[in-house]
């Protein structure tokens, strides 16, 4: 057969299956691109004292996963929110009460199983029982859920294809070094993120700051509740955690305040945001402790929901998962475990604006001269200052909430310039 026809007859050949390449879902790279993107990570593993046998094993059979969400293919659909419930659901939905309400019961019976352990963390570290067991319980749910993915699988597509691929390749270096240490192939779960363990941490985490939580002389993340709780009191604790103080408190602002006054550049001391004429949700006045230290207005629904005072301990409890959200779930179902944290002025109900409202309000917000630290369709409390103190300067209710309609006024103010 003359080549040319040879030539032709394989083109038509692969003409007859392009329609069931158009119809899989994603503009999937070739395998070989990843295998090769594999082989070159090896240099880096070796310098990290990771041996061949160890890095040949980890990657054995492993192929990308291209149903992660967000990752950086070009012709892929956008996911809406990146599909991570920090930013998918509601305040309402998120700090579901009755979901709060299990978890604390929950909590409370582990308190007092683990006493000793978490007694002698305390110590250690300085980082209190009710948000230790807070996190357990918001991150596996006591460890009754079990991430159903390979780690491995994952950090190595996000290295490879996701929207921070540096991080993601440092953090699989880490985990190789964890095998390596002699975690065993099967304990290297993880959601879709990379996190491992009871307390869903990152690989680099454990390198940094895993201890051996009950004296057994192994580190057991998986199974000692004591292992994991003292890795992650040593996480905040590494972050900057205050010894005694509380994560923040619910407060109810006076009639004259208003949301556009959130967020970390307006922290002041609580004994300013008592004078302004805020206090304590539920009675009990600030000590003299509190009033001392330093704390920002953060109003998670705008005004469509409570208003809080978030103290340093938030700020630490946001750096293990950067989520305001996130971040009051421990903090409440902590206080919760305590015999407290019940919300006194309610979240209401309503649907989540599109990301594609958020993201159109942030960049018509940032061209009117209203700084945005992002365009990212996510509601972080700079975005809902900025909303609030255009709402301010224009003469509209304040709420400090993304919606079609502030979007709307901001598009007309836009186009009449
Ligand atoms: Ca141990």
């Amino acid at each position: 057969m003359p080549a040319l026809v040879r030539f032709l007859g394989t083109w038509i050949a692969a003409l007859a299956l392009l329609p069931f390449y158009a119809a899989a879902p994603v503009a999937a790279k070739p395998s070989q691109d990843f295998q090769s993107f594999i082989a070159g990570l090896w240099p880096q593993a070796k310098a990290a004292g990771v041996s061949r046998k160890t890095f040949d094993a980890a990657f054995a059979g492993v192929e990308p996963d291209y149903t992660i969400p967000d990752l950086d293919i070009p012709g892929r659909p956008k996911v809406d929110n990146a599909g991570q419930a920090e930013f998918t659901k509601t305040a309402a939905d998120y700090l579901s009460k009755p979901y709060l309400e299990k978890l604390a019961v929950q909590g409370k019976q582990f308190l007092a199983e683990h006493k000793a352990a978490l007694e002698r963390i305390e110590g250690l570290t300085g980082v209190d029982r009710y948000t230790l067991v807070a996190i357990w319980g918001r991150e596996t749910a006591y460890g009754t859920y079990h991430p159903p993915n390979d780690a491995i699988r994952m950090l190595a597509t996000l290295a490879y294809v996701g929207k921070r691929k540096e991080k993601f390749q440092e953090e699989l270096i880490a985990a190789l070094v964890m095998l390596q240490q002699g975690v065993p192939r099967s304990d290297m779960k993880s959601s879709w993120a990379g996190a491992v363990g009871l307390t869903q941490a990152m690989p680099t985490e454990y390198l940094k700051f895993a201890i051996d939580g009950d004296g057994d002389g192994k580190i057991d993340i998986w199974r000692s509740v004591a292992d994991a709780l003292a890795f992650t009191a040593k996480q905040l604790e590494g972050k900057g955690w205050v010894r005694g103080a509380r994560w923040g408190y619910e407060v109810v602002a006076p009639a004259h305040a208003d949301c556009s006054l959130e967020g970390p550049p307006d922290a002041r001391p609580i004994s300013d945001w008592v004078k302004m004429g805020f206090k304590k949700a539920g009675g009990r006045p600030f000590t003299k402790a509190e009033l001392a230290s330093d704390a920002y207005l953060m109003m998670p629904a705008g005004a469509y929901g409570p208003a809080f005072l978030a103290a340093q301990n938030f700020r630490v409890i946001r750096l293990y998962n950067t989520s305001d959200l996130y971040a009051l779930f421990v903090g409440n179902l902590g206080d919760r475990i305590r015999g407290e944290g019940e919300f006194v002025t309610p979240w209401k109900s309503f649907a989540q604006p599109k990301t594609k409202t958020v993201a159109g309000l942030q960049a018509r917000l940032q061209q009117l001269g209203f700084p945005m630290d992002k365009v990212d369709g996510k509601i972080g409390s700079n975005t809902r200052k900025q909303i609030g103190l255009y709402e301010k300067a224009n003469g509209l209710t304040i709420d400090c909430w993304p919606s079609d309609r502030v979007l709307a006024h901001a598009d007309s103010q836009a186009a009449g310039r």
